[in-house]
């Protein structure tokens, strides 16, 4: 009879934890993923029992009881448990930790009391509340082949250029899952989840719907779970965490813009939703569809290898065309607050023509630095190896890397000269814009413009009325809002994506200059796309101008392999910080030398991070990477318990990356 529960708590220490059963209670009954009452220290926590044991490896006098078990059935089922921990160990995160991020709140910390999951088959989904278009040729063949698919796992890249209608290909295979009795979990970036997105789902299925973002409180959070639990939402849609909603009859997953960087988690528990999708799936034995004009290169590969079915999406014959790209060089041309002639010209055209023409730029503020002619001083913060931005219209220098605010000086601190903003953000852009083009309205979208879910929908609305001729903004306007007037696009400055350190800058800017002009000439008039750069010979702009974003992907996939990135090689990055630059470095080492040496990982560095201070913190890190998962995941299974009772590791914070996103 066991008589040993294992608990996962929500602790950064990677175990479970034993205890005796509490008294009174009958093992038998006992099911993995119910929760459980323990003291733990001086405090009580509610765990989950993750298994029941004969023994324990603690001596007996050692061993708590447990204090209750709070359920009569499992809140998280064997299945969405088995994910879990499938996650917590590919991520080499603590079990308890992922599980606590994965439940909302009320569950998390015992407060809501939860009835067993049903299991009445949902009535099926006869007839969808609004018909949508007919398909085309395209969108048919990819719906033949995902919905031939049903059932079963399978992997599906869906590449369709913007304005192909890959959203209709969803819904019309969301409309056979439901017809299934099955559901449907939909996983959007989060900048993605818009009134208009949703309103789309819930004009075409008449069904509940349950919405998962980060923005939600905790009861709505709940709501939603307990919906998704229970079945009672068809359709689950939501941002990054959506990935760990539970499902009563999953039938299918799809990740829509599936290249977005946001499914990338970036602190605390690490790990990218895209790819926790594709491992679900297969462990739920359901397809999953990856939706995007402009396909990651990880992904791209695992369609060239066949690992994953690639449908294309070709433009619509008539309906869209594609844009006019065309390189503005911005050494050639007289340039006014970083808009050159030609640009300006363009601008002129379109408007008079009556076309919307849509501004990029993504850099808030007024301008990236305050200079100082007399001296040379640029004011810096002094938290981070960074300048300040400057906001003239609040008056006020900010960091964008650490949140540091100060007023504005009138003169320069060390020599009194009359201080100058160089460079350009959107708010100057729109200064200059404004004082050019006066009799064309104007709105600014990014973040100092649109902090609210509401303040995006009125901005959205005087876009798509026609009232605002020019649209100007950060990346927040390059996603998945249809402006069908705007002929021209301009990218204000591609070179900041040039010459990154980041090996995936290239792609992020080649993905940007795509989506952005993705938005142009999406009615029946063809658009204009110019790139102001300063670098119009550079390979990378060359080649998405005369190959596209295919030709673009084959030669940087071409790089990768050469250079041994991912998707060619695994990464895992060990990143430190500290308030002493040298006890970063020095964890770092001691990590590096507590390495057992062999071929099969290479450690690279430590080395100072690009930005070697934020927040006022040192920043290094230690890069491992190998040719293989498996001997990169069997070197953490010894490594990371040996990097864990380092001395020097008391006076860091320290973190574990694994298939890092960014490396800095
Ligand atoms: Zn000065
Ligand atoms: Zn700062």
């Amino acid at each position: 009879v066991p008589r040993i529960l294992r608990i996962a708590l929500d602790t950064p220490l990677r175990q479970l934890f034993d205890y005796r059963l509490p008294p009174g209670v009958d093992a038998a009954r006992l099911t993995p993923g119910m929760r459980v009452r323990v003291p733990f220290g001086r405090r009580r926590m509610v765990g989950v029992l993750i298994e029941t044991a004969d023994r324990s490896s603690l001596p007996s006098q050692k061993l708590k009881a447990a204090l209750e078990v709070l359920d009569e059935a499992s809140v998280i089922d064997e299945g969405l448990l088995a994910f879990v921990k499938w996650a917590a160990d590919y991520y080499r995160h603590p079990f308890g930790e992922v599980l606590a991020a994965a439940l909302p709140a009320g569950i998390r910390t015992g407060k809501t009391q939860i009835a067993p999951a049903p299991l009445h088959p949902a009535p099926p989904e006869t007839n969808a509340a609004e018909a949508g278009p007919e398909p085309t040729a395209a969108q048919a063949m990819a719906l033949e082949e995902i919905v031939g698919g049903l059932g079963r796992y399978g992997c599906y890249l869906l590449h369709g250029v913007t304005g192909s209608g890959k959203t209709e290909v969803y819904l019309r295979a969301i409309q056979q899952v439901l017809a299934r009795g099955q559901q449907a979990l939909v996983l959007v970036p989060e900048i993605g989840l818009t009134p208009q997105v949703l309103a789309r789902f819930q004009a075409r299925f008449d069904r509940p719907l349950a919405v998962m973002h980060s923005a939600l409180g905790d009861r709505a959070r709940l709501r939603a779970w307990q919906q998704a639990r229970s079945g009672e939402a068809a359709i689950v849609i939501g941002t990054r965490s959506a990935v760990f909603a539970p499902l009563a009859r999953p039938g299918l997953i799809v990740v829509d813009e599936e290249h977005d960087p946001s499914y990338k988690q970036q602190e605390g528990f690490r790990y990218s939703a895209r790819d926790l999708a594709v491992v679900r799936a297969r462990q739920q034995d359901v397809p999953v569809v990856l939706g995007s004009a402009t396909p990651s290169l990880e992904t791209l590969e695992n369609a060239r290898a066949r690992r994953y079915q690639r449908l294309v999406l070709p433009e619509r014959p008539g309906e869209a065309r594609h844009p006019t790209l065309r390189l503005v060089d911005m050494r050639r041309h007289a340039v006014q607050d970083g808009l050159a002639t030609p640009t300006l010209t363009s601008i002129e055209g379109h408007l008079r023509d009556g076309g919307q023409v849509l501004v990029y730029l993504n850099r808030r503020g007024y301008a990236p630095t305050l200079f100082c002619p007399g001296c040379g001083w640029t004011a810096p913060c002094n938290h981070c190896d960074a300048r300040l931005t400057v906001h003239l219209r609040s008056r006020a220098l900010r960091c964008h890397h650490c949140g540091f605010r100060q007023a504005l000086p009138f003169g320069c601190p060390t020599c009194s000269h009359e201080v100058k903003p160089v460079g350009q953000g959107t708010e100057r852009v729109e200064e200059t814009l404004a004082s050019r083009f006066p009799e064309a309205p104007l709105v600014r979208i990014d973040r100092d413009t649109v902090r609210r879910r509401g303040d995006m929908q009125a901005v959205l609305e005087r876009v798509t009325s026609g009232e605002a001729r020019i649209l100007l903004g950060t990346q927040m306007l390059t996603k998945g809002h249809d402006f069908p007037d705007v002929t021209l696009v301009v990218v204000v400055n591609a070179d900041q994506g040039l010459f990154s350190v980041d090996f995936r800058a290239s792609e992020r800017l080649a993905q940007t200059i795509v989506q952005v002009a993705g938005r142009a000439g999406r009615a029946s008039r063809p658009g204009e796309v110019l790139i102001q750069s300063e670098f119009p010979e550079h390979p990378l702009l060359q080649s998405l101008l005369t190959a596209g974003y295919d030709g673009f992907a084959a030669t940087a996939l071409a790089e990768r392999q050469a250079a041994h990135w991912p998707p060619f090689a695994r990464l895992a990055l060990l990143r430190a910080d500290a308030r002493e630059a040298q006890a970063a470095l020095d964890f770092l080492q001691a990590a590096a030398d507590a390495a057992a040496p062999g071929r099969s990982v290479r450690l690279l560095g430590p080395v100072p991070a690009a930005m070697a201070r934020r927040a006022g913190y040192h920043r290094a890190q230690l890069l491992l990477e190998s040719g293989s998962r498996g001997a990169l995941h069997g070197f953490l299974d010894e490594w990371l318990p040996a990097i864990e009772v380092l001395p020097s590791a008391r006076g860091v914070r320290w973190s574990l990356d694994v298939d890092p996103a960014d490396l800095y």
